[in-house]
């Protein structure tokens, strides 16, 4: 799940970029209004956590012109502008939720999986192949009903093999959706995190498609 993140305070930011990839999101981070524009353009985001106070561009002018064009991505604005007449602003231009700083990461947490349900229309579905399901709302995965313990890039892994369920999945599809823009990929890093899938999710969930890529299902 790639999200991009508009934050201009260098402090915060990387804290917050932390904080959200433990939470499995691989995070663009974007410094300044500009960027954020052509990060938009670019990319396709499963939300966009934005400040409104931003070096070149204002953020609420930013989320006008991407809701103008039609753009439906989820945001949430991240900003210290308290007032009632700000967050009125924020939700009428667009924004999908408002939240003040200083943030707690757990709320900000709390508050994407609510804005990515409500994105997906409804509670967001059980994904599930033969006795693996995996919550996307709690970020649960069990086998036969027994909880698993996946780290952040194996639960992006799983998520990403099973909402594409009986599609093959390139290995620079999965590299795509696991790694944000300039982060370090070793080159079998997908392998590596197939690898350890297969160990505590059983070998037979997820097939090697040879020279295309991997692809999981029921028959698989
Ligand atoms: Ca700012």
């Amino acid at each position: 799940m790639r999200l991009l993140l508009v934050e201009d305070d260098a402090l915060l930011g990387d804290g917050l970029r932390a904080g959200l990839a433990l939470g499995g999101y691989s995070v663009d981070w974007v410094r300044d209004g500009e960027s954020a524009h052509l990060a938009l353009l670019a990319g396709e985001y499963c939300a966009c956590v934005l400040d409104l106070g931003l070096p070149g561009r204002d953020g609420l002018s930013l989320l006008r012109e991407m809701r103008t064009r039609g753009k439906r991505t989820p945001v949430l604005i991240l900003t210290a502008r308290d007032t009632v007449q700000d967050r009125i602003n924020g939700l009428d231009t667009g924004a999908d939720d408002y939240l003040l700083k200083p943030v707690d990461l757990n709320e900000l947490q709390a508050r994407l999986r609510a804005l990515l349900r409500r994105a997906g229309g409804e509670a967001a579905p059980l994904l599930a192949a033969g006795e693996l399901t995996l919550d996307p709302s709690a970020r649960r995965v069990a086998l036969s009903g027994q909880p698993i313990a996946l780290s952040a890039r194996e639960y992006a892994l799983l998520h990403d093999l099973l909402s594409h369920k009986g599609r093959i999945r390139s290995r620079q599809e999965l590299e795509t959706s696991l790694y944000a823009w300039g982060e370090e990929v070793e080159s079998n890093t997908v392998e590596v995190y197939i690898h350890h899938l297969r160990k505590k999710i059983g070998s037979d969930m997820i097939a090697t498609v040879r020279g295309l890529g991997y692809v999981m299902g029921e028959t698989a």
